[in-house]
């Protein structure tokens, strides 16, 4: 895990060493050995770190220290304020803190987008120490006057990133204004540093900050074996998937799919083979989110299907599978939905199906992993899809070891890389199936 023994060494409160002691947590891993003793001595932060390798108390455990052993600026406003961008990490989060201080007289509160927000304007009239929100939600507060700022001494960002990729700059610059205290100390963590918008965020937020970059975003996950199969369109993508359901040894399998109408297709699909099967999509309300989560994650059902609402935060030690029915858009959600699995040195699998349709988003998987990939094939499901060979006129690439089919279609102008594209997209349908047939709109 890391070269530091344990927890004191890094000059952690012997208290809170006892602490993780009792949870079975006794050797830092490598972010915390390293974020941990500069966040102690009060440095700004910014830091990478892949998923599943202990970010999260690599800044309570700062955090608690800070409660512990300093004197608060204000006796009514939260001493520490974490942000994350999703309600699932958020929760996360504060059920990783609450472990932390109960037994203690340290107090915490969720502030969530999507909850009552009465009751959550009365937990913050109980002045709690610490505070996990979403921005949006806690900017409604400062708003209503709820909260004040003004005391704030810790200021940490979770998965910055991808609050800035959902659109939180605001949010972040008016919580930045509102609790400005010139002793503040601000910590962010993000998935990857190589992000324009993080590290312009960075500026604005940070105090010459130490920079800690940990297996970057692209590393590979030593505990996660990645297998990609090609498909030829979604029959074929559906048989391959019930093959590996049925021949992967698993406790429970999270799936991923494009659209909310195919996560309610497979959950039937599946549920008709007798699989206890949940289906998560972000436009449920957040009282069925909840639920369909604590069910799942309590191992009611063994298969949970969803979109990438559910593809960051979510700590489940038992998922030892993911499958990408469909690729995701962006290659970082990649990461972030193998990183399902995998948790905490556990070993686990990842299996991607990758048809026409997904071709361009597995492309940008391949060089972002910066690995080229060989396909695995599993008897009597091979396809006949062999993948999509760039124009001559798209930029070199390094030597594929994919035996690339060139598409039928003859384009005119193969240095017209849109012309291209759109060729490409016409010889298959939406659904990655061979010409004329055409997508269902169910
Ligand atoms: P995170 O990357 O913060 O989401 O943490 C992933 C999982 O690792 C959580 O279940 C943590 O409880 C667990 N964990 C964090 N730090 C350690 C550690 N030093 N030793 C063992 N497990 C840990």
């Amino acid at each position: 895990m890391s070269n530091a023994e344990n927890f004191t060494d890094l000059g952690l409160d012997p208290r809170l060493s006892t602490i993780l002691d009792h949870q079975g947590i006794s050797e830092p891993t490598e972010i915390q050995a390293r974020a941990v003793p500069t966040a102690i001595t009060g440095h700004d932060l910014i830091a990478s770190s892949k998923t599943g390798s202990g970010k999260t108390l690599a800044y309570l455990l700062p955090t608690m220290q800070r409660l512990m052993r300093q004197k608060a600026l204000s006796k009514k406003d939260p001493r520490a304020l974490i942000l994350a961008p999703t309600r699932e990490l958020a929760k996360q989060v504060y059920a990783q803190l609450r472990s932390l201080i109960s037994g203690t007289t340290y107090k915490a509160a969720l502030v969530l987008g999507g909850e009552n927000f009465n009751d959550q304007a009365k937990a913050l009239a109980k002045n709690p120490h610490v505070v996990v929100a979403t921005p949006g939600r806690l900017v409604n507060h400062l708003d209503e006057r709820s909260l004040f700022l003004d005391g704030l001494e810790l200021l940490i960002l979770d998965e910055a990133d991808r609050m800035l990729d959902l659109g939180f700059t605001e949010q972040l610059n008016r919580i930045n204004q509102t609790a400005s205290h010139r002793l503040r100390q601000t910590l962010m963590f993000s998935a990857t540093l190589e992000h324009a918008a993080v590290n312009s965020m960075a500026k604005t937020l940070l105090k010459a900050p130490k920079r800690i970059a940990i297996g970057a975003a692209n590393a590979e996950h030593a505990d996660i074996e990645k297998r990609f199969y090609l498909t030829d369109h979604l029959d074929h993508k559906q048989a391959l998937l019930e093959r590996i359901l049925e021949t992967e040894t698993y406790q429970q399998v999270i799936i991923f799919t494009a659209t909310r109408p195919d996560t309610e297709r497979l959950s039937q699909l599946l549920s008709a083979k007798g699989l206890k099967t949940a289906a998560l999509s972000g436009d449920m309300s957040q009282t069925d989110r909840n639920k369909i989560m604590d069910s799942f994650s309590r191992g009611q059902q063994q298969v949970l299907i969803t979109t990438d609402v559910a593809s960051r935060g979510l700590d489940l030690l038992q998922v030892s599978l993911v499958i990408n029915f469909d690729m995701p858009k962006q290659a970082e959600e990649y990461v972030h939905r193998i990183g399902r699995t995998g948790r905490a040195g556990a070993k686990g699998v990842a299996v991607s199906l990758v048809g026409p349709k997904d071709w361009d988003a597995f492309r940008r998987v391949e060089s972002f992993l910066q690995q080229s990939v060989n396909f695995s094939e599993l008897d009597g499901l091979k396809g006949k899809f062999k993948g999509i060979k760039d124009a001559p006129a798209a930029k070199a690439k390094p030597e594929k070891t994919l035996v690339a089919r060139r598409p039928k279609r003859v384009v005119k102008a193969p240095q017209d890389r849109k012309n291209r594209r759109q060729a490409n997209r016409e010889i298959v349908s939406d659904d990655g199936m061979a010409p004329l047939k055409k997508k269902k709109t169910d």
